[in-house]
């Protein structure tokens, strides 16, 4: 019998990730989160973890992936490279972690099928594109598929924002009553500022703009 009682979410402590898990909250019994170490340059996004997870008691398992900085060091894990402002033109930006979402999602699935669970949430978007191969939804549905060779195992990857933008993300935490837990609990600042963060960097300039839109068409 699939166990569809309980999933596991993919939770790094910033706005996406925290908003699945809301969602997956709502939607399951029990709700593991599963968060990695890879060395990242703000260790605060861990501590963000962690806090989230004791605020809505739910179970948190932090894998030491460190073995992904040795591998692929990058501006999000190196203190000596600065993150690219933006997008280059060809190429994925200096802040893409080669294989990150791949490698994650497998230990989420190992994870998950020690346990019989089926469904793994992550908060990846193809909407907000921000040259990340890895949070497209072709990958997803590839990955899925290899995952399920693997292991002969039906894992569902669940992807709820796949296709909504910052704005209806924002939307959608108010919705579940965790607007005021993402605003100011998580981080998703490239220069690690917890909450509305440096409001410089790329990741802090678009999720200030989905904030404001939101903000804005509310009050309408
Ligand atoms: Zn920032």
């Amino acid at each position: 019998m699939k166990n569809k009682d309980e999933a596991v979410v993919v939770f790094s402590g910033g706005q996406d990730s925290t908003t699945c898990l809301l969602l997956a909250m709502e939607k399951y019994k029990k709700v593991y989160a599963v968060s990695f170490d890879y060395n990242q340059r703000h260790s605060g996004e861990l501590a963000c973890a962690k806090e989230i997870c004791a605020k809505y008691n739910v179970e948190h398992t932090i894998l030491d992936m460190g073995l992904l900085n040795q591998l692929a060091p990058n501006s999000l894990t190196r203190m000596d490279i600065t993150v690219d402002e933006d997008a280059p033109d060809k190429g994925t930006p200096n802040s893409f972690v080669d294989g990150r979402n791949m490698v994650f999602l497998t230990f989420a699935a190992i994870y998950a099928k020690q346990k019989n669970i089926t469904d793994i949430i992550t908060g990846v978007s193809q909407s907000d594109f921000s040259g990340y191969p890895d949070c497209r939804d072709i990958f997803i549905k590839s990955l899925n598929t290899t995952l399920n060779l693997a292991m002969d195992y039906e894992f569902d990857i669940i992807t709820p924002l796949m296709w909504i933008d910052k704005e209806e993300t924002w939307a959608l935490a108010d919705r579940m009553g965790g607007f005021d837990v993402v605003r100011n609990m998580t981080l998703t600042c490239y220069n690690g500022i917890r909450g509305d963060g440096c409001g410089n960097c790329p990741a802090c300039k678009l999720r200030k703009k989905g904030l404001d839109a939101y903000l804005k068409n509310k009050k309408k």
